[in-house]
């Protein structure tokens, strides 16, 4: 029998996935963290991810997903996201940790001769290195416990250095490393049996790296019965107790509160001698009571609103689009089940949108998210005109703010050839403009974490409806662009009726737009999406879904 004591050491928890990617790791993480977070203890994730690219800026939101950017600007993927968001806690560097980042950080040292002429091994400094982050990351949050994600699946071979830090830290205290190990049933459509051979297989593999996993999450289609069960338990010498139903749920919201009633939350607490310090955190500290009045949200708003996101449709590799702006799409779902709506989001192309305008007929609020490059901009200026003719409430997130400002600017001030030098770098109206350092960036090709990154402090004007929605002058929001609004352009927009909303606190960049005469047109420089969180809504997202409700469509 275990006994339950506080103990004071930081305790570990790894999580591994098996049998196939796309299990939902970072949702099944977030979960996890969310669930001991709400029995009283401090916790802190960490992503350690295979690939060696430094960060996830460099890489292509086709193929990887969204970037999520932290307040210190680190660009990160959509698991950080996650965190942020199961956990309504801001993370930071420390919690993310690239193959890539490692290998930099001990290559530099070796540069710097800071091995004293010792012949670099691969297993001791490399793993040395991983063990140090994820202690960072615990320190950082003064944490009692840290959660470590590992990416990639267990047997393939770029993850075998995470895991072997999992083992030498069980090794040194076995009392507080765990493992949990998440692996997936299928069911053979030529079957109809759900089958545990991929999942036992799986945890052979983990085996074979030393480890011995002290939970398991079972992803399936649906909940395992007592026989998988059995045949799971005696596999893997784990107690049925220990073995966790994941089935797929409609709402990645319902992850947490399906393992809460599992128990997970007190058998995992007592593996690692812990007792609960509260039943749950209490009012006012969003623990699990909170999460289930939301997700009870989810289950009963009936009256739908309808959202265009308009942009580049993209259709190659593994991501869809829906993997690429995944925190537009959860800061409007935050906002609308909130106030008891049902978000009906549709994805509009906006290279059909080029000729085709009326397929926004249909539709209670247009959005157009962030972007790059010049594929598919026509579309979204027209959808942009649109919006703001027909009187629809508009919202532009970075890129969808620089296409409003050109929209105003060719179609109500007259510049018919205005643009954003992004495209046209001759354009006879600059009305968004590169600034002299990031031109430098670009000519010397430093494109790696050069961008206006991370949060910035932004004051609000008074008498403007965004002023009205956050409820204070001051705010603080995160960035990722290289372009900017031209103040030279400054005072003829402020007069013909598009308001400068509010600037960096110097005055110098435009952080928000709106129109005066029209029920919601707002561009952000910045992504307000990536602070929305279940429990806590962005106030623009709400404004934004409270007024397209009230349009009929
Ligand atoms: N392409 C634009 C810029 O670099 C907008 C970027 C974005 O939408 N994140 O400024």
């Amino acid at each position: 029998m275990l006994r339950a004591s506080n103990s004071a050491e930081m305790k570990y928890i790894f999580v591994s996935g098996g049998v196939i990617s796309g299990l939902g790791k970072g949702i099944a993480t977030s979960s996890i963290a969310l669930l001991l977070k709400s029995a009283g203890y401090k916790v802190a994730p960490i992503k350690m991810d295979p690939y060696l690219n430094v960060d996830a800026g460099t890489m292509n939101p086709i193929e990887h997903g969204e970037v999520f950017v932290l307040d210190d600007g680190t660009e990160t993927d959509q698991d950080l996201g996650h965190y942020e968001r199961f956990l309504n806690q801001s993370l930071n560097k420390t919690n993310i940790a690239t193959q890539g980042s490692i290998y930099l950080s001990v290559i530099q040292r070796e540069r710097n001769l800071e091995y004293d002429g010792e012949c670099v091994d691969v297993v001791t400094y490399i793993t040395e290195e991983i063990i140090a982050r994820i202690k960072q990351a615990g320190k950082s949050k003064d944490a009692d416990i840290v959660l470590i994600e590992i990416g990639g699946t267990t047997g393939e071979y770029q993850n075998i250095l995470f895991l072997e830090a999992n083992r030498l830290m069980k090794l040194k205290n076995p009392e507080d490393v765990f493992h949990i190990h998440i692996t997936y049933l299928p069911v053979p459509a030529s079957i109809g049996e759900m089958k545990s051979k991929p999942a036992q297989m799986s945890v052979r593999d983990l085996n074979a790296a030393g480890i011995q996993p002290d939970m398991l999450l079972a992803r399936a289609q649906r909940p395992l019965d007592q026989s998988r069960i059995k045949k799971l338990s005696i596999a893997t010498g784990l107690e049925p107790e220990d073995i966790i139903s994941a089935p797929d749920v409609d709402s990645i919201y319902k992850v947490p509160l399906g393992f809460a009633d599992q128990n997970l939350t007190d058998r995992l607490l007592q593996k690692m001698r812990l007792t609960r310090k509260e039943r749950d955190l209490p009012a006012g500290r969003q623990g699990l009571k909170q999460w289930r009045e939301f997700v009870e949200k989810i289950n009963s708003s009936k009256e739908s609103v309808k959202i265009a996101i308009v942009g580049k449709y993209f259709s190659t590799g593994d991501f869809t689009l829906a993997d690429s702006y995944i925190s537009v799409i959860e800061a409007i779902k935050h906002a609308a089940w909130t106030q008891g709506l049902k978000p009906q989001i549709k994805w509009i192309d906006s290279e059909k949108i080029e000729n085709n305008i009326r397929i926004l007929e249909d539709f209670q609020g247009i959005l157009v998210p962030g972007g790059f490059g010049s594929r598919g901009i026509e579309g979204k200026i027209a959808a942009i005109k649109y919006a703001r003719e027909a009187n629809i409430p508009y919202f532009g997130l970075c890129y969808g703010m620089q296409l409003a400002v050109v929209e105003y600017a060719r179609n109500v001030l007259g510049m018919e050839i205005a643009h954003t030098t992004e495209i046209d770098p001759d354009t006879k109206f600059p009305v968004i403009h590169i600034m002299p350092d990031q031109q430098k960036k670009l000519l010397t090709r430093e494109y790696g974490a050069t961008m206006r990154l991370g949060a910035w402090d932004c004051k609000l004007k008074l008498n403007t409806k965004v002023r009205a929605l956050y409820g204070k002058e001051d705010i603080s929001e995160r960035h990722r662009h290289r372009y900017e609004f031209n103040n030279e352009y400054l005072e003829k927009f402020a007069k013909n009726g598009l308001n400068i909303a509010g600037t960096t606190p110097d005055g110098k960049l435009v952080e928000i737009i709106e129109i005066k005469d029209h029920p919601f047109f707002v561009g952000t420089q910045f992504h307000p999406e990536l602070k929305s969180r279940p429990l806590s809504p962005h106030p623009l997202f709400l404004g934004f879904i409270k007024i397209a409700s009230e349009k009929k469509p």
